[in-house]
């Protein structure tokens, strides 16, 4: 016996669609033609087949029985007829909800192209697809993470923040690729000891973790190959050459040939070996002024570090083997 969807069924709908869950039972919601084939084009062609005359019936419109299970039917329908504000569910949350599975899962079956697209956006807010939004939250993490913020957050003892391990098993089983990238990269730059259970010193101050258990072993292949990849990107690009030294004098800063500007980039370049954060440590680099070069130099080394971080940036998806 099918039990009726409290909110999700319309009496004035034209079909009935009928799902079971886990348990068997099923669940009829009763809703419109139309907004379906609106949001789904896989509907609209389905609906658009003339009726056949043997077709069942339920409650005297036509009845459709879903492979799917009911309550990822239920996520779907609430997310088109229930009124609410974007987003989906809160920015910076640990993992995304079970809702966010259900609705990619069937928004990818059914094409509804735009409630995807909600979705991943807000997946993309997480997991940032561009350096200039990757620095943006990184500085509000940062902020979050402050002991003198006014933010709750920074007590609590497990770490709140998105776990990069689940976001990309979301992205590898609903097909949402964009995001790996920037958790990959998270992912790089923590210590498998960083664990959710695991209290550790070695997590402070951000007390960043990951459920390394998540990752499968090609993933954790990808993980190796983009940390050695990141290194040696950045040595090589970083290297300076013979030419770089004589070639420019800046004769309006004291003759200055440039060799204070070797070894600051050879300072950095060592430094970016040992640290977990490439992108961090240049970026704090290119940001202070405490480079002991002349003025000319110092914008020369800022330029340089700038186009490193760039390039790494948009190599991330090579670096971790994530293009196939
Ligand atoms: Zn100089």
């Amino acid at each position: 016996m099918a039990r009726r969807h409290a909110s999700l069924y319309f009496f004035d709908g034209n079909i009935a669609l009928m799902a079971s869950n886990d348990f068997g039972e099923k669940t009829v919601f009763r809703v419109h033609q139309s907004i379906l084939s609106h949001y789904s084009t896989v509907f609209a062609d389905m609906l658009a087949l003339p009726p056949v005359p043997e077709a069942e019936t339920y409650d005297d419109v036509p009845l459709v029985c879903l492979p799917d299970n009911a309550e990822e039917i239920e996520s779907l329908l609430k997310a088109i007829y229930l009124p609410r504000f974007p987003p989906l569910y809160p920015r910076l949350s640990r993992c995304a909800p079970r809702t966010i599975y259900h609705l990619l899962n069937l928004s990818n079956k059914y094409e509804i192209n735009e409630l995807r697209r909600e979705v991943v956006q807000q997946l993309e807010a997480d997991w940032p697809t561009s350096l200039a939004r990757w620095d943006q939250l990184e500085g509000e993490i940062a902020g979050l993470a402050d002991p003198d913020s006014d933010s709750m957050r920074c007590l609590l003892p497990e770490d709140p923040l998105p776990d990069p391990a689940s976001a990309i098993q979301l992205a590898r089983e609903c097909q949402v690729p964009t995001i790996l990238p920037a958790a990959f990269y998270h992912l790089s730059r923590l210590s498998i000891r960083c664990q959710p259970d695991k209290a550790s010193s070695i997590c402070k101050p951000r007390r960043r973790t990951a459920n390394w258990g998540l990752l499968t072993a090609g993933d954790l292949r990808c993980l190796l190959l983009g940390r050695e990849g990141l290194l040696q990107v950045t040595d090589s690009m970083l290297t300076t050459e013979a030419s770089d030294v004589d070639g420019q004098i800046h004769w309006m800063v004291d003759r200055c040939r440039g060799s204070q500007r070797v070894e600051v980039m050879n300072n950095i370049r060592e430094e970016c070996q040992s640290t977990p954060d490439i992108l961090a440590t240049l970026r704090g680099h290119a940001t202070t002024e405490e480079l002991l070069t002349c003025q000319i130099c110092r914008r020369m080394i800022r330029d340089r570090l700038k186009q490193v971080r760039y390039a790494l940036w948009t190599k991330l998806p090579s670096l971790f083997q994530l293009e196939n």
